[in-house]
């Protein structure tokens, strides 16, 4: 991102949970911070140190970059245990073998953790159909701050003994412990998928098109929506422009069911409002994908400062209003910069990319955009978290009693403050 830089004053790479433990033991006993890193791919500074050395509290870096173990799948159970380290490509490999896939996926699959993705909750590609990485999560094994080992590794459907520590687990980036291993659900793959891209007059259309789809008995196994600007950029950083007919938007839809799926999307396509040009291929369309997936690299090379990335969401039926504000405040006079949006639509997710924003207008921009989405009853954080780039904007989403409960439950668990400090609490 080239926005986030940090201090450590060591990096330690354990392999097994053991030694985690007797690093975690070590650091409460002596005082030190812990910043944990995984893939390093999250997209809020969140496994960055802290940029300034505090002389009296070192820090060190803990990566799980050495802990990628794949237990054997069960395929009975549609489950695998992994280790923190192992990266999402990894695991839906390994899956795959089995006739399985792990039920979340993103762009950053090649780098991006199970310990990552269960810390930050993320969401991804495959979130609506499948869920988020916390409903992904049958069991956890993580180290606290004290140093114990906390294993709750049980594959069972239904078990209802107390707190859901591993949900609590899922999304708190680092702060409340060390992830060290995932007994992770696995899901089975779609049959009959077909891939789409369909240019479109309004995001408006885009919403009613999966409403359509589904109606015609189609499960929706992904919708992305993008812009014409961001799949112009795509294309001259060597993308494909995926329909020869320009429009101001693009739906991605990844469609499964049982027999001639292809046919009933098309029948979809040619009643439905606002449909300018549309190309259909059968899954995985990996081309099609590429034009989606090549989006956050291209436009990390084509901004002249750090872009301002914000992941927000609205409810659905805002997204048409709200995409139009967040293009208009981009281009007003106070506020002058490329904006590049594009994200998860069936979820009501909107990554919205900032670029070559005068760097002392970035907190200004941030704020500006934030006060749309409040105005649309929308959240500050869709799937990547709060990390180090939203803490001071948190009371935009949570009461001050929601806030001081979370406060409440960090405490209690790293009471010296030594886990992630300056993530989620500023
Ligand atoms: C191209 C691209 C596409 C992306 N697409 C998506 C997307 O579709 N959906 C989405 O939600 N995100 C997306 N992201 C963001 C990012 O990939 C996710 O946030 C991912 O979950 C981070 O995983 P990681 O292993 O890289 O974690 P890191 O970046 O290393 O860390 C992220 C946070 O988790 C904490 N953490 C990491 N490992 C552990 C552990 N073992 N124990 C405790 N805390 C830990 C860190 O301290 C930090 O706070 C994308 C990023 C890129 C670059």
């Amino acid at each position: 991102m080239g926005r986030y830089t940090g201090h450590a004053d060591a990096v330690v790479r354990p392999r097994t949970t053991d030694e985690v433990a007797a690093v975690v033991t070590l650091c409460a006993a002596e005082g030190v911070r812990i910043c944990v890193q995984g893939g390093n791919t999250g997209l809020v500074g969140g496994s960055v140190p802290p940029s300034h050395p505090d002389g009296s509290r070192p820090t060190i870096l803990l990566s799980t970059a050495r802990m990628t173990d794949v237990d054997e799948i069960d395929i009975v159970g549609q489950s695998v245990g992994v280790q923190a380290g192992a990266s999402v490509a990894t695991i839906d490999t390994a899956a795959g073998r089995a006739g399985l896939m792990f039920g979340v996926d993103l762009a950053s699959r090649e780098s991006a953790t199970a310990g990552g993705v269960v810390a930050t909750n993320a969401g991804g590609v495959r979130m609506i159909r499948h869920g988020n990485t916390r409903s992904q999560v049958l069991g956890i094994e993580a180290v606290l701050a004290d140093g114990r080992i906390l294993r709750r590794w049980s594959p069972l459907v239904k078990d209802n003994v107390g707190y859901d520590i591993p949900g609590l687990l899922a999304g708190s980036e680092g702060t409340l412990a060390v992830i060290t291993g995932v007994l992770l659900r696995l899901v089975r793959p779609a049959t009959g998928a077909e891939v789409a891209v369909i240019a479109l007059r309004a995001v408006d259309d885009a919403t009613a098109l999966i409403g359509a789809a589904r109606d015609a008995g189609l499960t929706i196994e992904a919708a992305e929506l993008m812009t014409d600007a961001g799949v112009t950029l795509v294309h001259e950083h060597g993308g494909r422009r995926p329909v020869a007919t320009a429009a101001p938007f693009y739906l991605l839809l990844e469609v499964s069911g049982t027999g001639g799926v292809q046919d009933v999307l098309l029948g979809v396509l040619e009643t439905a409002d606002g449909v300018l040009d549309a190309v259909v291929e059968p899954g995985p369309g990996r081309a099609l994908w590429e034009v989606r997936e090549r989006h956050t690299e291209s436009i990390s090379r084509s901004t002249a400062t750090p872009v301002v990335k914000l992941d927000v969401s609205v409810p659905i039926h805002a997204l048409g209003d709200a995409v139009a504000d967040l293009e208009a405040l981009a281009g007003s006079r106070d506020h002058r910069c490329r904006p590049i949006l594009f994200g998860h639509v069936g979820d009501g997710n909107i990554h919205v990319n900032l670029l070559d924003v005068p760097p002392d207008d970035a907190d200004g921009l941030t704020e500006a955009v934030f006060a749309v989405i409040a105005g649309h009853g929308g959240s500050i954080s869709a799937e990547h978290g709060i990390g180090r780039a939203k803490s001071a904007w948190t009371h935009l989403g949570r009461s001050a009693v929601d806030l001081a409960t979370m406060r409440a439950i960090k405490d209690a668990l790293d009471p010296q403050g030594l886990l992630n400090p300056g993530v989620l609490f500023g």
